[in-house]
């Protein structure tokens, strides 16, 4: 609690009374060590790559086995590349965080999924992952078409990363009521329950070895939160240990789209 208080004067000065407020400040208090970590986080996760990226490129002069080097330079060309998706993921999450920088136009959800389906089938394929896509009519929303497109690519990329091959990816669009569901589902190796509540948590990964080696950020959900949230839905998920995840969105329609049914 943070205390401040004031004194009252009256017209000569004399002391009239006191006003005293009681701030309750752990939510400010909360907020602020939710930055610091972030910016802890932040520099963490940028660190690593780049002491790799100068470790093998100082060492690399002295190597002069064409093998070796060529395997330094593939590591300081992964490295700069998590460097770039970090860098490109802060800068998105931020952008999002400043609502006004925002887009307000009509999205058409079934072009948008189209578009999102026809980008990621190449990677589904190669890891002989079956991705569907089903939806019966044209949605439409309000919103930035942009952070649109890039809420599904998380999921769905997501969804292909962590799921076998030759397993199963489906994305269903459907409406309910005045609402737009998406559906994201995989066959894949699920999160086990005690996580389930922290996954959208920024960094926050399941397995950080393994999840790190994906080549994901720990940033992605958490993007998908807060674009779900900035577009006034909600966003749920359930899971199952070997069998597969699920994450379904809802959206609010444009309401010129159906006013007139
Ligand atoms: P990352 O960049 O590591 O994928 P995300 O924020 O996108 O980070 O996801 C957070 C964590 O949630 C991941 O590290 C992974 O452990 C888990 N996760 C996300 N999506 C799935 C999924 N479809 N199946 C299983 N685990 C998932």
């Amino acid at each position: 609690i943070r205390i401040k208080s004031a004194e009252i004067l009256g017209e000569r000065g004399s002391l009239v009374g006191t006003v005293v407020v009681l701030e309750d400040i752990t939510d400010l208090k909360k907020l602020e060590k939710m930055r610091s970590q972030f910016v802890a986080n932040v520099s963490h996760e940028l660190k690593t790559p780049l002491t790799s990226i100068k470790g093998f490129s100082e060492t690399l002069k002295f190597v002069k086995d064409e093998s070796t080097r060529n395997k330094f330079l593939d590591i300081i060309n992964d490295e700069s590349e998590r460097l770039t998706r970090l860098i490109n993921d802060i800068l998105t999450l931020s952008s999002i965080e400043q609502v006004k920088s925002l887009k307000n136009e009509e999205i058409d959800i079934s072009y948008e999924s189209e578009k999102v389906y026809h980008l990621l089938n190449p990677k589904a394929e190669a890891k002989n992952i079956t991705l569907s896509l089903t939806q019966k009519e044209p949605l439409f929303m309000l919103g930035d078409v942009d952070l649109y497109n890039q809420l599904l690519l998380n999921l769905v990329d997501n969804a292909i990363k962590y799921t076998r091959e030759n397993g199963e990816v489906q994305i269903r669009i459907e409406r309910e009521d005045t609402l737009i569901k998406v559906v994201v589902s995989d066959t894949g190796i699920g999160i086990p329950e005690k996580h389930l509540n922290r996954i959208f948590e920024r960094f926050y990964r399941v397995d950080k070895a393994r999840d790190r080696a994906m080549g994901g950020t720990g940033l992605g959900l958490a993007i998908v939160k807060h674009i779900v949230l900035s577009m006034g839905g909600t966003i749920e998920v359930s899971s199952e240990i070997g069998k597969g995840t699920q994450f379904v969105v809802y959206l609010p329609m444009y309401k010129e789209s159906y006013d007139e049914e």
